[in-house]
C-alpha cells in the first residue's frame, strides 16, 4: 500500500494566504486579530537577515525607524537608531535652525569625537569657565576666535589651568594653555591613531584641526576608552551616518528643507495625517525638482488609492498608518482610518509592484507586531511609543505612582499644536482646533542600545519559525501564499496573551527586555 501523498499541504487546515484573510470579507484587522502558523526551521537564527529598505535608494540593516515626534526623535534618538542600524527622523516642530542643527549632530558624528565642543571666545573669563561647567559638566573647553567651532584654536583651557586661581574674572587667555603649546590633530586622523596619540602623550583632550588651524573637533580621553565600532550602523556612501527630517507641506517648509539639505539630511517625509492631498503633491514635486538626490517619503496613508496617486507623483517611501498610533484619536475624531494590518498588507502589496517600499507607522507596542508588519509586506516600521521611554528619547523621566515615566505625546495633540506641530492636523487656519492626539507618560525602557538588539533577536526568532530567512523572502513567500495567517476570535487573543495569574513581570515595558 503506498502512502498517501501530500498533494496540496497549504488547504484551509493550516491556516490562509494573507489575500484569502484580508480580501475576502468586510472587516479590516489590526495586528493583534491575526496570527501566523509556524513553519519548518532549516535553518539557525542567527542568519535571519533583517536587511531591508526605508525607501528606493535608502537600505538598512534593521527594519526599524524612529517617529518624526518631539518626544520621540531629535539628535540623540536620530544618531542611536543610526548606530544600531536603523534611522530616526527628526522632527520640525521647532525653528529651522533647532532642525538643522539636529540633523548637523547626526551627520558630523564620529565615535570618539565631539562633533561640536562647547567652546568660548578669548573675551571670555574664569567666570564664564565656571558657568559653562556648572550648566554643562564639561570641565575643558578650546578657546577659538569665534568661541566657537570652526574658528581659529587660540587655546584649551582644562581643570589644571584655572582651578587655584582665586580671580574668576581673570580673562581666560592669561590662564589658558595657548594654541603653541598643545598637541593637535589632523581631521582625517582615524579613531585608532587618536587612541595612539592619547596613549602616548597623556593629555586629556585632543583638538582636531584643519590645515587653516581651524578647530573641526575635540577628543576627549574618558570618550576613546569607550568608543566602539557599529557594525550594523546605517551610513551613506561618504561613511557618515544617514538621517531624515519630516517637514510640513507649507511655503515656510520650502525655506526649512535648504536648510535641511545644507546639513545633509539623506530622506525627507512629508509630515501629514493624511498624505493624499494636492498640497502633499505639490511638495513632492518641489522637492524632487530642487534636490534630486532626496528621498522621499509620502503619507501617511492606508489605502491603495491613495497610494496609486503619491506613487504616480514620482514618492519613493509610503508612510502607512491613520488612526492606528497609540496616542491618536483620528478615527474617533474624524471617523477615518484603516485598521493597521489591512493597511499594510494591501497598500504594500500594491507598492511592491512599483518597488516602493512600505512604512508600517504605528500601533506597534510589541515584537511580535513587528513581524506581523513585515509578513504582511512592511518593509520596516516606525515606532513612537516603543521608542519614547528611552534614555535617547527628549525629555526627562520622572516618577508617577512610583513608576519611573517619560512624557509622550501625539503630534496632533493640543499640548503638541501650542508649541506649534498645528500644520500636520490642518488646525492653523480654524478658528477651532481639532485635537487628533493626546499627551501622557510611558514606562522607562531603558536605552535603546538594548531595546534595539532585543527587538532584532525578537524578530529574527519570530522569521524563523516561520520557515523565513530574510524580509525579502518574506515578501516572496507573502505573495506566493505561502505564509498562512489566521483571524483570531477575542478569546483566542486573550489565550495568546498572558492569562490566568494574579501577578506577573518581565513583560516588553519592564526595563531589561
Ligand atoms: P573628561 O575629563 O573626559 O570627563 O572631560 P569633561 O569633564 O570635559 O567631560 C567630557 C564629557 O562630556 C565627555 O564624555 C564628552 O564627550 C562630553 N561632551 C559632550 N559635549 C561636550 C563638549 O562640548 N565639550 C566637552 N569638553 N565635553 C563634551
Ligand atoms: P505609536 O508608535 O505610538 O503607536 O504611533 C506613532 C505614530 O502615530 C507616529 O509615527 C505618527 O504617524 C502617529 N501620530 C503621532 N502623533 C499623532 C497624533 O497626535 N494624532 C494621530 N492621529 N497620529 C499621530
Amino acid at each position: 500500500m503506498s502512502s498517501p501523498s501530500i498533494v496540496n499541504i497549504y488547504d484551509g487546515s493550516d491556516g490562509h494566504a494573507a489575500e484569502t484573510v484580508f480580501s475576502s470579507g468586510v472587516y479590516a484587522y489590526t495586528y493583534d486579530d491575526i496570527i501566523l502558523m509556524p513553519d519548518h526551521i532549516s535553518f539557525p537564527v542567527g542568519s535571519v537577515d533583517l536587511s531591508t529598505r526605508v525607501s528606493k535608494n535608502i537600505r538598512l540593516n534593521l527594519p526599524f525607524l524612529s517617529s518624526p515626534m518631539d518626544t520621540v526623535t531629535e539628535s540623540r534618538m536620530a544618531l542611536g537608531m543610526a548606530l544600531q542600524g536603523g534611522m530616526g527622523f527628526i522632527h520640525y516642530n521647532n525653528s529651522i535652525e533647532e532642525q538643522a542643527w539636529k540633523i548637523g549632530n547626526v551627520k558630523r558624528f564620529r565615535s570618539g569625537f565631539i562633533a561640536r565642543p562647547y567652546c568660548l571666545g578669548p573675551e571670555a573669563t574664569l567666570e564664564d569657565v565656571d558657568r559653562v561647567f556648572a550648566e554643562r559638566g564639561f570641565s575643558g573647553f578650546p578657546i577659538t576666535s569665534t568661541g566657537s567651532v570652526g574658528g581659529t584654536l587660540l587655546g584649551l583651557i582644562t581643570t589644571r589651568d584655572h582651578d587655584f586661581i582665586q580671580n574668576r574674572q581673570k580673562k581666560i587667555t592669561e590662564v589658558m594653555t595657548p594654541a603653541k603649546d598643545l598637541i593637535t590633530a589632523d581631521s582625517k586622523l582615524s579613531l585608532e591613531l587618536a587612541q595612539e596619540i592619547m596613549k602616548s602623550n597623556k593629555k586629556g583632550k585632543l583638538p582636531i584641526v584643519d590645515e587653516e588651524f581651524n578647530l573641526v573637533s575635540l577628543i576627549s580621553r574618558s570618550d576613546l576608552k569607550k568608543a566602539k565600532s557599529f557594525p550594523l550602523s546605517t551610513k551613506n556612501a561618504n561613511n557618515k551616518l544617514m538621517v531624515g527630517a519630516a517637514v510640513g507641506t507649507r511655503e515656510s517648509d520650502r525655506q526649512r528643507l535648504e536648510a535641511l539639505y545644507a546639513e545633509g539630511v539623506d530622506a525627507i517625509v512629508i509630515d501629514s495625517s493624511q498624505g493624499d492631498s494636492d498640497f502633499q503633491i505639490e511638495m513632492l514635486n518641489h522637492i524632487k525638482r530642487t534636490f534630486p538626490s532626496l528621498d522621499v517619503i509620502c503619507g501617511n496613508i492606508v489605502t491603495v488609492r491613495q497610494a496609486r496617486r503619491l506613487i504616480e507623483a514620482g514618492c519613493d517611501g509610503l508612510r502607512v498608518g491613520m488612526g492606528a498610533g497609540s496616542i491618536c484619536t483620528t478615527q474617533e475624531v474624524c471617523a477615518v482610518g484603516r485598521a493597521q494590518a489591512t493597511a499594510v498588507y494591501h497598500v504594500s502589496k500594491f507598492a511592491k509592484q512599483f518597488g516602493i517600499p512600505v512604512i508600517a507607522d504605528g500601533g506597534v507596542s510589541n515584537s511580535g507586531h513587528i513581524i506581523k508588519a513585515i509578513t504582511l509586506g512592511a518593509s520596516c516600521v516606525m515606532m513612537g511609543s516603543m521608542l519614547a521611554g528611552t534614555e535617547e528619547a527628549p525629555g526627562d523621566f520622572f516618577f508617577q505612582d512610583g513608576v519611573r515615566v517619560k512624557r509622550y505625546r501625539g503630534m496632533g495633540s493640543s499640548e503638541a499644536m501650542q508649541k506649534g506641530s498645528k500644520t500636520r492636523y490642518f488646525g492653523d487656519t480654524a478658528n477651532i482646533q481639532v485635537p487628533q492626539g493626546v499627551s501622557g507618560t510611558v514606562i522607562d525602557r531603558g536605552t535603546i542600545k538594548t531595546l534595539i538588539p532585543y527587538l532584532t533577536q525578537s524578530v529574527r526568532h519570530g522569521l524563523q519559525d516561520a520557515g523565513v530567512q530574510s524580509i525579502r523572502q518574506a515578501h516572496e513567500f507573502l505573495y506566493e501564499g505561502r505564509l498562512r495567517f489566521e483571524v483570531r476570535s477575542g478569546a483566542a487573543q486573550r489565550e495568546g496573551g498572558v492569562h490566568n495569574l494574579f501577578s506577573y513581570e518581565g513583560k516588553l515595558g519592564n526595563k531589561n527586555n
